[in-house]
């Protein structure tokens, strides 16, 4: 197996699918075209061997037993938190929390940091685009007292309608004073990059604590903790080209101290009597019971691999791919979602062909082999602000071509003469 950084440095897209084994595969009898990286990646060959490495030579619980395969994969998992650290420039590998992604790391902030600061009088504020893992940990704390929850209530930035953050709303939303700001940096639906840097500093100047989900901007770009001064990141390891089953929320340190245990059980404790217990220090003090050592481990391989790739050239490639599919689609008369310029929304194109559902589309592009996303996307109000029930959504990553867009377009081709003959 070649090294990651081989393949990479000039994004080499051949020498980079060589790397991943189900990319050589048939769909249908055709050709595989994998374009559904925003629901999750394929993993190159090197995280399938650190999965199976893990197992045939280290596999044992972590931050328990002292023998010798113990103290492996111990070390394997640490140097793992360690590596995601580095990636993304957190301060320290303590600074994160393991989780199974995003999804759980918003959970984990609005459970472990939201019931003890937030009360009945917040405001939570989200966005209009926020995927419903950003959206149902809110909800289930604005829920009343009576009812489990704490009575707060959520405000909304809204969008304008090329599909971005409205700036200036969201300007006097934060003025207004909410307690914390949960936001995307990046939509799976639109594509949008939000400028993650200005929202975070609005919402510093007054005294907003903010929680940015990283889960389809980590895997695609330099994202720098330090420099989005953001309180909280989350993001997962599948669609990064790691395993499904692991994903990290990076915690502003001045933050734990405001935040009770997650859950709690083995290894988040210091000291257990039968009626009380006290607890480690974070990051374990949110991680309680037995984590997906094996997942991290190959995580720590995966970003190894994405590290190697110079990722300005991965961002670059994939705005290349995302122009030219918006073009082809405008040939055709499709209408697409989002920001019209392929800069700022690389990677994600989501569309509508008139008069054909989206789960049609995505059928009849499977039957030659083409995998795109039709529903809703986990963002039923967003698609209420679209003014549709779904969408079909082509999502490209580093090992998208240019000959795989124009297959797919070729297929929507296809999907309009179809409908039209019938
Ligand atoms: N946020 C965004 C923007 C996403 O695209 C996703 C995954 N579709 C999630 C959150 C949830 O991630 P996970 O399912 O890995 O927890």
């Amino acid at each position: 197996m070649r090294s990651a950084s081989a393949a990479a440095a000039t994004l080499d897209v051949a020498a980079i699918r060589a790397d991943f084994p189900i990319l050589a595969t048939t769909a249908r009898g055709a050709p595989l075209v994998y374009l559904d990286s925003a629901a999750t990646s394929q993993k190159p060959q090197c995280v399938i061997d650190a999965l199976t490495s893990y197992y045939t030579t280290s596999n044992a619980n972590v931050h328990r037993s002292v023998h010798y395969l113990a103290e492996r994969a111990t070390m394997a998992f640490e140097e793992a938190r360690a590596r995601v650290a580095a990636f993304v420039n957190a301060p320290a590998a303590e600074n994160v929390v393991w989780v199974r992604g995003t999804t759980e790391a918003v959970n984990l902030v609005a459970t472990s940091w939201g019931r003890r600061n937030l009360a009945a009088g917040d405001t939570v504020l989200l966005t209009e685009m926020e995927h419903h893992s950003n959206l149902v940990p809110w909800h289930m704390l604005a829920k009343s007292p009576d009812e489990g929850g704490l009575g707060i209530a959520l405000d909304f930035v809204p969008l304008t309608d090329d599909g971005q953050l409205d700036m200036d709303v969201a300007a006097e939303k934060l003025a207004a004073g909410p307690r914390l700001f949960g936001f995307t940096a990046k939509s799976n639906v639109l594509g949008t990059e939000n400028d993650v840097v200005r929202l975070c500093a609005t919402a510093r100047e007054h005294g907003v604590v903010t929680l940015v989900d990283g889960a389809q901007s980590v895997p695609h770009g330099a994202v720098d903790f330090a420099a989005l001064g953001c309180d909280f990141l989350a993001f997962s390891a599948h669609k990064a080209l790691g395993p499904m089953g692991a994903g990290a929320l990076v915690v502003n340190a001045d933050r734990y101290a405001e935040m009770d245990p997650y859950q709690g059980g083995g290894e988040m404790i210091m000291r257990v009597k039968l009626a009380t217990s006290t607890y480690m220090d974070p990051p374990l003090r949110f991680e309680a019971g037995t984590p997906s050592a094996g997942d991290v481990i190959a995580f720590h391989t995966a970003l190894d691999y994405l590290a190697g790739c110079d990722l300005a050239a991965v961002h670059e490639h994939e705005t290349r791919l995302t122009r030219l599919a918006l073009d082809l689609l405008a040939e055709l008369g499709v209408r697409t979602f989002g920001p019209a310029d392929a800069a700022q929304r690389a990677g994600i194109v989501s569309f509508d062909v008139p008069g054909v559902h989206p789960h049609d589309v995505s059928t009849l592009l499977d039957g030659r082999g083409i995998a795109v996303r039709a529903g809703h996307h986990c963002c039923q109000p967003l698609m209420r602000r679209l003014g549709v029930i779904a969408t079909s959504r082509a999502s490209f990553y580093l090992y998208n071509t240019e000959d795989e867009v124009r297959r797919f377009a070729d297929g929507v081709r296809h999907v309009q003469e179809y409908f039209r003959r019938r």
